[in-house]
């Protein structure tokens, strides 16, 4: 087993063990794709949404939030393009009877010909040392020209047939392709069919007037059919923005990965409206100004990188991702897309009512273009869990597992230890944390020895122990333990009030990014 996939087993055990992260319903089985979230998880969670709110809502004069429900009007969905065409591909093997998307598995056979090219150029590097051109050698090897051509084969035929929703073609490509199921290794294959994402359920109580209605399979749309609520009521003048967090669902077929791909999830959306012509422009801004963002946290800037879109959606006009390395590679954890007016003309188109602005310095009126930003808080969550975890080697046959999560969006800021559980401490502790417990997330421990007391600290990734000991009944002073460094100093706690806000606060982070 390739040792990326061991190193992400390990995560997923500790997120269990430590109270971050559960399987849906686990007494029952659990259910698949779905997840809960401990109680250590939902602050890392709210944590993590915080410091996007704020640096949404807070630093930005014209944006401002709102929370929409879940349910809509089905019409919505309608003009949105959802119910015609939120769909993915799907084909069943009769021998393993597992359902697979028939795009994930001709991409998996064209990122097998992009694996022999590179094992090419690595058996190469190896065999001609320092001297060895890597651009060179890609352009004139024949083996790695002809893996290339046939690369470059296979992604134009299916690039063509998802342009043109050509299904029976991208069975076709499978059977030439002699794709085999990963399970059953048969090609037995079905038709591939489209399979809309969107879970449906009824809304009112008799049968005849009963509705069907969907749960939202992104939150951007309930933002789309207030702008012109908040724009009127809050007199927003362009451009301005509209932030908005929440639940949202996807009957996701290839439902694996973890945290990574979940049936229900979480979305920070907004929307930034904006003078038709200057979009690309605030595209551009949005996509600095949100790199900037996920970069401030210091998880390490060369875990991310952009995946500009070749192939965009027919109302788009520019389109990015933002992606994060964790252990199965470079993988999107936010969107930013131009989407011209699509939206908001459609629901104009299916409402029957006029949605536009009036702009006071051209004296005319227009639908406006829009920038979006969309991020899921659940792959963020993985994306931090990930780069932050380690399984560190003390010395001397120790080791412990530690959390290194950015001060500011730990589940637990300090937890106060007093050294022994008599002579008075433990009152002397609990008065302590008694006094930080308004400011920051304050944990009491008084069980097992010290040392595991830190242990049990470093794995759920708190930033600070306060150790209690004799000396401080005598002078004030407490003992100040660093999770990173483990270094401990002597301090007053007064000293400890400052030095916790200015290192645990959010606002050290928003500072940042200003
Ligand atoms: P993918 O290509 O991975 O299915 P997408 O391009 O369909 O994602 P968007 O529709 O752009 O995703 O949604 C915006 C963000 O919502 C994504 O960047 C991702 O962080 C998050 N997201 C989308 N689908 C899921 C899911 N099933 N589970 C968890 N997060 C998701």
């Amino acid at each position: 087993m390739a040792k990326q996939e061991d190193v992400f087993k390990t995560i997923i055990a500790h997120a269990k063990e430590y109270g971050f992260v559960f399987q849906s319903s686990e007494i029952y089985d659990g259910l698949s794709a779905v997840y809960d979230y401990g109680q250590n998880g939902v602050e890392l969670k709210n944590n993590i949404k915080r410091y996007w709110w704020e640096a949404m809502t807070m630093l930005h004069d014209n944006i401002v939030g709102i929370d929409s429900a879940i349910f809509m009007h089905p019409t919505i969905w309608k003009a949105s393009g959802h119910v015609d065409a939120f769909n993915d591909p799907l084909i069943d093997n009769k021998d393993s009877k597992k359902r697979y998307r028939a795009d994930v598995l001709i991409e998996d056979e064209i990122a097998k010909f992009e694996e022999k090219i590179n094992k090419e150029v690595a058996k190469a590097a190896k065999r001609f040392g320092e001297s060895f051109d890597e651009a060179m050698f890609r352009q004139t090897n024949p083996r790695v020209l002809e893996h290339q051509r046939k690369r470059d084969e296979l992604h134009n035929r299916f690039s063509e047939a998802m342009n043109a929703n050509d299904l029976t073609e991208l069975k076709q490509i499978i059977l030439d392709y002699e794709i085999a199921d990963p399970i059953s290794g048969t090609r037995n294959w079905t038709e591939v069919r489209q399979f809309n994402l969107m879970f449906k359920t009824e809304m009112g109580s008799t049968a005849d007037g009963a509705m069907d209605v969907y749960l939202r399979p992104e939150t951007a749309q309930g933002i789309f059919v207030n702008y012109l609520n908040v724009q009127k009521t809050g007199r927003m003048r362009l451009p301005f923005g509209i932030a908005q967090i929440g639940k949202a669902f996807r009957n996701e077929i290839v439902a694996r990965q973890f945290i990574f791909r979940m049936r229900e999830f979480e979305q920070m959306e907004m929307q930034f409206f904006v003078r038709p012509g200057e979009e690309l422009k605030w595209f551009d801004f949005w996509r600095q100004t949100r790199l900037k963002w996920h970069k401030n946290l210091g998880l390490g800037d060369s875990k991310y990188r952009f995946h500009d879109h070749e192939k965009l959606a027919h109302y788009a006009n520019a389109a990015t991702d933002i992606e994060f390395e964790i252990p199965f590679g470079f993988k999107e954890v936010e969107g930013i897309h131009s989407r011209t007016n699509f939206d908001l003309s459609q629901h104009e188109k299916f409402s029957g009512k006029k949605i536009q602005y009036f702009d006071p310095e051209l004296n005319e009126s227009y639908v406006p273009y829009v920038i979006e930003t969309s991020i899921g808080v659940d792959r963020m969550f993985l994306s931090v869990l990930c780069s932050c975890y380690e399984d560190q080697d003390l010395g001397n046959g120790d080791r412990r597992a530690v959390l290194h999560f950015p001060a500011p969006i730990a589940p637990v800021k300090c937890a106060v230890l007093p050294l022994v559980k008599k002579d008075g401490l433990p009152e002397k502790a609990r008065e302590i944390q008694h006094r930080l417990r308004f400011d920051f997330t304050c944990q009491y421990d008084e069980k097992d020895s010290i040392g595991k007391r830190y242990r049990r600290q470093d794995a759920i990734g708190t930033p600070y122990c306060i150790t209690v000991d004799h000396q401080t009944l005598e002078d004030g002073t407490v003992t100040l333990r660093e999770r990173d460094s483990m270094d401990q100093r002597r301090l007053s706690v007064d000293e400890l009030e400052k030095i916790l806000s200015e290192e645990v606060s959010l606002n050290s982070l928003l500072r940042k990014l200003l």
